[in-house]
């Protein structure tokens, strides 16, 4: 039974970063896949802008562009870009994914990619418009598309899938880590190749390293019959334990991974000391800030708020369970988040990549949160870089306090330029 940790629901934007962003390293982790976007040119600019990639570079995806003639045909036409992606990628897979403005006109993706398809290059719709997803949740969209193509594993089957795209040294620790352990694997999803993808079955434990995937969990569980490990998520000393425990008693293997457990924490003691006591507000939208919020927590620091795009009661259970008694916010309203932060003072905000230049700029000490979803953070080989992601901010700010660079706070007010000091409301 999901806990009942409560939660408040506000009317703040969903997200900052669509769920176009999400190709940025999705297409890196699946080696011989291409990423097909319809859109307009805003896309085209969110994607160059965003993933930095030079057009010499040949990234293996791109942006179909809809232009007025599309505006009145039924369906736009990708055949002949289809048929070039094939001719100069020569990929195994292409994902074909939705945006705003062909959402607003209706077109149907799933026919759209069929009459496209192939048994040897299949062309998988996947939903990741800005309307709908913020930038993490695509990745469920594409591991769900990607599900039919997963072998069916039989009944006697038992090992691992872990779920949820890491880089290749995390997930060689993680291969690692249960062969010490002397669990069974049986692959990732996603693979690094799409003929790589892993059976799954009844026999199946589903291992999710990220927490945005709720709905590939749920259809792996519904489909197949696999059973999807309830944890905490491998972030920090904490969570990796809890993870690797339960995983292990699944297979009726008991371990007490305790000193393990406190020997990440000895090693990371110069950062937790400096996270101890201090006043940590999370307004970013990854989808990453219960784990994280429950790791500083266990780190010693205070998190006054935890707000998030979308709290999942069943998915999240295990994190919602460490957090209660914090503040916890589904699509937070940002002028009151402002006006929190205002009053309370936090320490250090984790925020979302709209408001973290402006805060910094007010001098207040502000992390950006994509930049969690960007680094090798999961499982032991990553708890040194999650907790240097926090500590750094905090450190680069006490290095510039000479500068006279401190908030200018007031109670429930907020400076709109150096100097100015105005009531929140009007700002
Ligand atoms: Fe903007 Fe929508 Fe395109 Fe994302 S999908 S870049 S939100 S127009």
């Amino acid at each position: 039974m999901p806990p009942k940790v409560q939660f408040t629901r506000e009317d703040g934007l969903y997200h900052s970063f669509c769920g176009l962003v999400s190709v940025g390293w999705l297409y890196q982790k699946i080696k011989d896949s291409f990423f097909l976007i319809l859109g307009t040119h805003t896309c085209a600019h969110l994607l160059q802008n965003t993933l930095g990639v030079m057009i010499f570079a040949r990234p293996r995806f791109a942006v179909s562009l809809l232009e007025e003639a599309d505006l009145s045909s039924s369906q736009p036409q990708i055949a002949d870009q289809i048929a070039e992606i094939k001719r100069e990628h020569k990929p195994s897979v292409i994902f074909l994914l939705s945006s705003c403005t062909p959402e607003v006109m209706k077109v149907e993706f799933e026919g759209l990619a069929h009459s496209v398809s192939t048994p040897e290059v299949p062309v998988l719709f996947v939903p990741a418009s800005g309307l709908d997803f913020t930038f993490s949740q695509s990745e469920d969209s594409v591991l769900q598309a990607l599900l039919p193509f997963c072998p069916v594993a039989p009944p006697e089957d038992k090992r691992i899938v872990f779920l949820g795209s890491v880089n290749d040294a995390i997930a060689d620790d993680f291969a690692l880590e249960a062969a010490r352990l002397g669990l069974p694997v049986a692959g990732f999803l996603p693979a690094n190749h799409f003929h790589e993808l892993p059976p799954i079955g009844p026999g199946t434990v589903i291992a999710p390293l990220q927490p945005f995937l709720p709905k590939a969990a749920n259809l792996l569980a519904n489909e197949r019959g696999a059973t999807v490990l309830s944890s905490l998520f491998p972030f920090g000393p904490d969570g990796c334990r809890n993870f690797w425990e339960e995983l292990a008693a699944h297979f009726g293997v008991k371990v007490d991974l305790a000193e393990r457990e406190a020997a990440a924490w000895e090693r990371i003691k110069e950062h937790t000391e400096l996270l101890r006591g201090k006043k940590v507000f999370f307004a970013a939208d990854t989808l990453l800030e219960l784990p994280l919020a429950r790791f500083l927590r266990a780190a010693g620091a205070e998190v006054i708020e935890c707000s998030t795009p979308y709290i999942n009661r069943r998915f999240h259970a295990r994190e919602l369970e460490r957090l209660d008694g914090v503040r916890l916010v589904e699509q937070a309203n940002f002028e009151r988040q402002l006006r929190s932060i205002a009053e309370e003072q936090p320490d250090l905000v984790i925020s979302n990549i709209i408001t973290a230049n402006p805060l910094i700029g007010r001098g207040v000490v502000a992390k950006w949160g994509t930049e969690f979803i960007f680094s090798p953070i999961h499982g032991w080989a990553g708890v040194n870089t999650l907790v240097g992601l926090f500590t750094k901010s905090m450190r680069r700010h006490a290095r510039l306090d000479p500068l006279g660079l401190d908030p200018v706070w007031t109670a429930g007010v907020m400076p709109s330029a150096p100097g100015d000091v105005i009531p929140l409301t009007q700002g």
